[in-house]
């Protein structure tokens, strides 16, 4: 296959006077894991919604799978999975009745059995789905996504409420499944989980791309800068931003003639650089540094 899994071109989506998605592009890959990271509001789920053909779009091209989301059919459906923001499977069934039931709307679906082990439910698969606690619940509807055997899955925020704990075993499904072969989309503002997980991201901020990337190219590209701290005669701290700090060292030790007082070096992490992208830098944030 050469063709990418997910192409957008110049994407645009407005609710009324609101533009929600104001020209994003995305290029996702078979088999990749793709993150779309950004605030509250940025415009993920009217993207994935959009991917996933459950939202019109006012302009631009969308190719997903190879057709467009927009007049695909039953058959381009089936090929797709979806994890949705909410989901709540019918409270009253067991987690084998649910997965068995949803195996029925596919042509080629997995084994259930085989699913809610892939998920870890194994120990709960006689259990109704309103017994479940939180984090099992979303494991089941990642059950559901993947019953069908998609090619692509796209997971809106799936780790959305999970404690620490919840969300690493989540990642371990997540990874589990990408090595499988699935290509996956998932949205988060979580930037630690893009991180985890992502393979390449793209930063949404108010409709727009902001920045796509590996997330080490993402450091690089955008926190190149450092910033170089010291102490003058008499005790005043002094700092500068500066994209050479090895050449502005160099001119410290020159002036001080030896060791510099109060010497410190602070890279900007992923964080300030996702902070700053996305238009939430603060001053506190731009503090926030690596010492090195
Ligand atoms: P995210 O998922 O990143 O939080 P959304 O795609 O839900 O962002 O929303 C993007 C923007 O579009 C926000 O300003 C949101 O308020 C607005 N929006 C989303 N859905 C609707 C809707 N159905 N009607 C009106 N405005 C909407
Ligand atoms: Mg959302």
């Amino acid at each position: 296959m050469t063709q990418q899994a997910v192409r957008v071109r110049g994407l645009r989506k407005t609710y009324g006077a609101i533009t929600a998605l104001d020209g994003v592009d995305l290029d996702i890959q078979h088999g990749e894991v793709f993150g779309v990271l950004g605030p509250n509001g940025a415009g993920k789920s009217t993207t994935v919604e959009i991917l996933q053909g459950h939202r019109k779009r006012n302009g631009g091209d969308v190719n997903v799978l190879g057709r467009d989301p927009a007049s695909a059919g039953r058959d381009w459906r089936s090929r797709i999975g979806i994890v949705w923001q909410d989901e709540s499977a019918p409270a009253e069934l067991t987690v084998e009745e649910t997965v068995r039931h949803f195996a029925r709307f596919y042509p080629r679906p997995r084994d259930p059995g085989e699913v809610i082990g892939l998920v870890g439910l194994e120990a709960r698969a006689g259990s109704r789905v309103k017994a479940l606690s939180g984090g099992q619940r979303r494991r089941l509807d990642v059950a559901l996504g993947v019953i069908g055997g998609p090619e692509l899955l796209l997971l809106d925020e799936p780790t959305t409420g999970f404690d620490p704990a919840a969300r690493r075993q989540f990642w371990h499904l997540i990874r589990k499944l990408a090595e499988e072969g699935t290509t996956i989309v998932l949205t988060t503002h979580y930037l630690e989980e893009a991180e985890e997980l992502a393979d390449r991201l793209a930063v949404i901020a108010s409709g727009r791309l902001v920045a796509e990337g590996t997330p080490a190219e993402l450091r690089d590209r955008y926190g190149s800068s450092a910033t170089v701290h010291w102490t003058e005669p008499g005790g005043r701290p002094r700092s500068t931003e500066t994209t050479t700090p090895t050449r502005t060292v160099a001119t410290l030790m020159r002036r001080f003639d030896g060791e510099i007082p109060g010497l410190r070096i602070a890279r900007p992490t992923l964080e300030d650089v996702y902070l700053r992208l996305s238009g939430q830098s603060t001053d506190r944030a731009a503090d926030g540094e690596n010492a090195c």
